[in-house]
């Protein structure tokens, strides 16, 4: 950590590293500070190998990334890592990784990875990297307070306040999927019911979709998954029978629209944010159109509706690459907690 910075090649020594760590795919870029991604690289996670092999892989894409950028590994400042699990940024452990396998069960990623590249390693959820980078650069920049809520597979929340991260005594806050909005509902990924992620995410819509089809209602996406060779149904599954006006699937859509709105309503009444930033992959499929019903429901249950129109619930803009932005601004920022990062 001694070794001296020198000016590098485009004059600036805040570029870091942000890595966005999925159960299928990772991605390292090379960002500047003002969020411009100077080189990347994406490759397949391949979660069977391992903890430590994984870690390797993404040393690799680092290197990968940093040479398609020109730069050397003395031009950055660090390295940021969104980890799909619970995990504690201060020990840079990882608790658990339900995605990625029982190898990553107390294993520590920051440290791994510091070995492999001489850098300093910060890691945080890939749900709250991805709030940070919609913060910084996406659809809640010029916010000192906003949600950002990611609706996929699952469901998960980030949350800034004044401007800041905020992680919560115990390392989870933001976990808005786990809110119960329907008391004794439908079984949550945590096992217990009538959670957010239960009623809002994709594959609630799913499960309401086959359940209605195995009720005997007629339906487009049993032909189009077959169709497409799937098992799952995929945003893009969902979004072609929208357009075809499938009656299930609309039905699934719409409750699925009215329970985040409602999540969104309980978000705002707690904490009053400027904006509440919404993405994932249902987003990205459905677009902006798919946030009109979510607003009026939301808006309705406001305790304080004097300028309820105020509270911005948007689109994230940022896409793919909210994670990986994410956990630069992270690496930039020493936010990590962890004493070496804070030393560069
Ligand atoms: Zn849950």
């Amino acid at each position: 950590m001694a070794k001296k910075k020198k000016a590098n090649k485009t004059g600036n020594s805040h570029i870091a590293i942000g890595v966005d760590l999925g159960g299928t795919s990772l991605m390292a870029a090379v960002v500047a500070p003002d969020g411009t991604i100077l080189g990347e690289c994406k490759r397949k996670t391949k979660a069977e190998l391992g903890a430590v092999a994984v870690t390797e892989r993404i040393a690799q894409a680092i290197t990968k990334a940093l040479k398609q950028a020109g730069l050397a590994e003395e031009d950055v400042v660090g390295v940021g890592v969104g980890v799909p699990g619970p995990l504690d940024p201060e020990t840079g452990i990882v608790s658990r990784c339900p995605n990625l396998g029982a190898s990553w069960s107390g294993f520590p990623l920051a440290q791994t990875l510091e070995k492999l590249l001489q850098m300093p390693v910060t890691i945080d959820n890939d749900v709250r990297v991805g709030a940070v980078g919609e913060h910084t650069f996406g659809a809640g920049r010029n916010t000192q307070d906003m949600i950002a809520i990611f609706v996929g597979t699952g469901l998960g929340g980030g949350i800034i306040l004044d401007g800041k991260l905020r992680r919560g005594f115990r390392h989870s806050a933001g976990e808005v999927g786990h809110m119960v909005l329907l008391a004794d509902g439908p079984v949550c990924s945590c096992l217990e019911r009538g959670h957010a992620e239960a009623l809002a995410s994709r594959t609630a819509i799913e499960r309401e979709v086959l359940e209605m089809v195995s009720n005997g209602q007629d339906s487009v996406v049993t032909a189009l998954m077959h169709e497409e060779g799937r098992s799952a149904m995929s945003a893009g599954i969902l979004g072609r029978a929208m357009e075809a006006n499938d009656p299930v699937v609309t039905q699934a859509v719409e409750h699925a629209q009215y329970y985040l709105g409602l999540l969104i309503s309980a978000c705002v009444n707690c904490l009053d944010p400027e904006a509440i930033v919404v993405g994932g992959g249902v987003l990205e499929r459905f677009g902006d159109a798919y946030l009109e019903p979510v607003r009026q429901v939301a808006q309705q249950h406001y305790i304080n509706q004097v300028d309820a129109e105020r509270v911005r619930i948007v689109r994230a803009e940022l896409g793919d690459h909210s994670g990986a932005l994410g956990a630069a601004i992270l690496a930039q920022r020493g936010l990590g907690g962890r004493s070496r990062t804070k030393t560069v």
